[in-house]
């Protein structure tokens, strides 16, 4: 009995080892070694030749290539009593598993026999310590308009992208979503928290809550779909104070996202502005109406001449709101008017109306004149 211990080292830290057990056969041994010498590949091993009709026998380890490299770039190591060729040299290898075949011819042909499906499982992976066929692509920061990319190696043989961590990863791992510090989510309504994600959608993976419990009473989220679903009855939430919960967003990077999420009543059911000219000056109307609200808060939001006069005029209003704000149990309505220079309105103003629930605010209802 005769026992042989093979065992190789190849640059990328890859240790392959084998034990060959081999029982009074004949040994010849067939190495294949990739261009540049990189690898050391184990050797295929004629195990018998065979006698007769017997059909010669092979040891097949797996072989260790470039991406990239070429069969007839694999130079071999010739056995002494025979001849292994592939039988398709312009082969590519690509990443991963790679079934190639070979022909085994041996020496003396009268006496063994040529196989011509000897198959062979050779294992490309990618060069970065030359950078063969690896272009650089530097990380990119996501924008309100374009998620943003982590940095990545791209081979040019198989496509594939490596991250940083030195894996193949799908083109979702790279991607860095865009996603906002803090989102309005409108109670009694069903939202999916990946419509606040506004880029890069893919990139996520998982979204969580923390103390969902805490929220039950106006909105459950679930983890598995991403969806935040609030019964209608919320709409007009008034009991308590809404929290401001946290959903932590994670992507297929593992890196982590806080989104805030203000949580809003029903916005008021109509809002009106009408401006007329009137001997030289504006006057303005407004008129609200908000079901089950208890107050009304109306604001200019942009179009004065400066930021004192928009402070000015807010006043004001909310004084005439004070004023003229109708309250039923049914309903908070109010309209007012008031009269400014030309000069204090620059372009069209914009204004907000927002509707009181206890201690909560309703989204805004925004309308500009016409
Ligand atoms: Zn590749």
């Amino acid at each position: 009995m005769k026992k042989e211990m093979t065992k190789r080292i190849v640059t990328s830290g890859l240790t392959l080892a084998m034990v060959l057990n081999m029982v009074n056969f004949p040994l010849f041994s067939v190495g294949a070694k990739a261009e540049e010498n990189q690898f050391r590949a184990n050797a295929v091993t004629v195990k018998s030749l065979g006698e007769g009709n017997e059909e010669p026998k092979f040891i097949i380890p797996t072989i260790t290539a470039f991406c990239g490299d070429k069969l007839a770039d694999l130079t071999f190591i010739q056995p002494e009593n025979g001849k292994l060729e592939w039988i398709n040299p312009d082969t590519v290898l690509k990443e991963g598993h790679n079934s190639v075949e070979a022909k085994f011819v041996p020496d003396d042909t009268n006496k063994y026999k040529t196989v011509d499906n000897v198959t062979v499982d050779i294992v490309a992976v990618h060069n970065f310590e030359k950078k063969k066929n690896l272009s650089f692509h530097t990380e990119e920061e996501p924008v309100e308009d374009e998620a943003g990319s982590r940095e990545y190696y791209q081979c040019s043989i198989c496509g594939k992208k490596i991250g940083a961590d030195n894996q193949v990863h799908d083109d979702n791992y790279f991607i860095i979503p865009y996603i906002p510090k803090s989102v309005d989510i409108e109670m009694g309504t069903t939202s999916k928290i990946a419509s606040y994600v506004l880029n890069g959608v893919e990139g996520v993976k998982t979204t969580s809550i923390d103390n969902a419990d805490k929220y039950k009473a106006y909105f459950t989220f679930d983890e598995s779909t991403g969806e935040i679903n609030s019964p209608s009855s919320a709409k007009y939430y008034k009991k308590k104070k809404f929290g401001t919960p946290t959903i932590t967003i994670t992507d297929q990077a593992g890196e982590t996202y806080k989104v805030k999420l203000n949580l809003k009543n029903k916005k008021p059911d109509t809002f009106k502005v009408d401006r007329r000219n009137k001997n030289g000056v504006y006057e303005y109307t407004l008129e609200c109406k908000a079901a089950n609200a208890d107050n009304i808060k109306i604001e200019a939001i942009s179009g004065l001449y400066n930021n004192s006069t928009q402070k000015a005029l807010n006043k004001i209003l909310s004084k005439k709101v004070g004023d003229n704000i109708k309250k039923s149990n049914k309903e908070a309505s109010v309209k007012i008017s008031f009269t400014s220079t030309k000069r204090a309105i620059k372009g069209k103003v914009k204004f907000q109306a927002v509707a009181i629930y206890g201690k909560n605010e309703s989204l805004p209802y925004i309308k500009s004149e016409k």
